[in-house]
């Protein structure tokens, strides 16, 4: 349509609406006040509902700390339609910043918002408050468009089957015990840490695993190395010959993937690794932005993308190295999201993506099984008996918090 003719057309329609409803202005008015408003952000503490024993996680040997069922915290935006939206709780000392920046604003504007969030307001500094913010907003979204968030970004599938991400360092014949109750359980998946001082225990530890669970299961590991750069960690450092031995043993037993065997920028090494063996290369949960996925990918770091919503700049960030994984040919499986809405957000994404065959879901029963988590849902995702985890059909994330937990 020529732009003289779009004129005279809308100029028509504003003369009909004068003429029929009043003015066109009240109408555009009453169109504007329709739309959903920021109100207020909240966080939530959660209560727990009790402690299932001591563990210390693999990669942070000297620091065990109590496991619980619930607890946690939730952050809430409202809205001035009585329909709010969820995420995992934000850094209370950030909610007056983020409040002055969202409310009276419609949250539909997600990615002016997340554009202003990233740019104006000091949080760039924060990848994990925007993560919060922006998964409340898109919660809002679906709402209000009465879908689940997997319809309405675009389903490519309703379920997928999830792993099950090992946390403590075990002996050989414990784990390989434990990957059998697992997979008794119907999970078709687990993933070992492999931290033992020795290079030849943490081979052993596979070598009983896949006797104990046989051929039909997929076995994943992680080394964490690319942590270094951030938090001290005094575990086991592997150097460059540790990972090639590692990886070209590892290859031998069928493993699916070895995950962070180098420092997290050490993209020469690993690179180098990656061409010198046939395992495949995952990781990336600790690399913020998209810029360093790009960089992962162009110097041929990791085989698999590994972002986390919670440190890749939020729904944004991981839908864009989502589609930089697309584009590049690389399977894309995020890292766990910490175990309660960052991962409902992540399962949803998920079920977009069609090339993500995986979900990691940290579960190391008896002392810390996924359930622990999402005990403050009322109706928690599960995994079924052929290790499948279905995507929540309610609008927006679909599942709602036990408001009783709420402290
Ligand atoms: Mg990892």
């Amino acid at each position: 349509m020529k732009r003289r003719q779009f004129i005279s057309k809308t100029g028509a329609l504003a003369l009909a609406s004068l003429g029929t409803a009043g003015t066109g202005l009240f109408n555009l008015s009453l169109a504007q006040s329709a739309r959903p408003r920021i109100t207020d952000i909240r966080v939530h503490r959660m209560r727990t509902l009790g402690e299932t024993g001591m563990m210390e996680s693999a990669w942070a040997p000297g620091r065990p700390y109590m496991r619980r069922i619930g607890g946690g915290s939730v952050t809430e935006i409202y809205t001035d339609q009585g329909i709010s939206g969820i995420a995992p709780g934000m850094s209370p000392a950030n909610i007056d910043r983020m409040k002055a920046l969202l409310v009276g604003q419609d949250p539909f504007d997600n990615e002016t918002l997340g554009h202003q969030m990233r740019y104006t307001n000091g949080a760039a500094n924060n990848w994990r408050d925007v993560g919060c913010i922006e998964i409340a907003l898109w919660d809002i979204v679906g709402k209000v468009a009465n879908q689940p968030l997997y319809k309405l970004w675009g389903a490519q599938k309703d379920k997928v089957p999830a792993y099950a991400s090992m946390i403590q360092l075990s002996t050989p014949e414990e784990r390989a015990e434990q990957a059998v109750r697992v997979k008794e359980k119907g999970w078709q998946g687990i993933k070992i840490r492999l931290h033992h001082l020795q290079m030849k225990e943490d081979i052993r530890t596979i070598e009983l695993v896949r006797e104990a669970v046989g051929e039909d299961f997929t076995i994943m590991t992680d080394a964490n190395q690319a942590q270094s750069s951030g938090i001290w960690q005094p575990g086991v450092q592997w150097d460059y010959k540790r990972a090639l031995d590692t990886a070209r043993a590892l290859d031998e037993l069928d493993v699916y993937w070895l995950e962070e065997p180098l420092r997290r920028y050490d993209y020469d090494g690993l690179a180098e690794l990656n061409r010198a063996t046939d395992i495949t290369l995952a990781g990336g949960e600790n690399n913020q932005g998209v810029q360093e996925f790009k960089d992962i990918i162009d110097n041929g770091v990791y085989d698999i993308l590994q972002p986390e919503i919670l440190v890749t700049e939020g729904v944004q960030g991981l839908r864009a190295v989502a589609a930089l994984g697309l584009a590049n040919h690389k399977q894309v499986i995020p890292h766990h999201g910490g175990g309660q809405l960052g991962t409902i957000a992540q399962l949803h994404m998920i079920g977009t993506w069609p090339h993500c065959p995986w979900i990691e879901i940290m579960n190391d029963p008896p002392i810390s099984p996924y359930t622990n988590g999402f005990a403050i849902f009322e109706n928690a995702p599960v995994v079924d008996s052929e290790g499948n985890m279905a995507m929540p059909q309610g609008p927006g994330l679909g599942v709602d918090i036990d408001r009783s937990l709420i402290m």
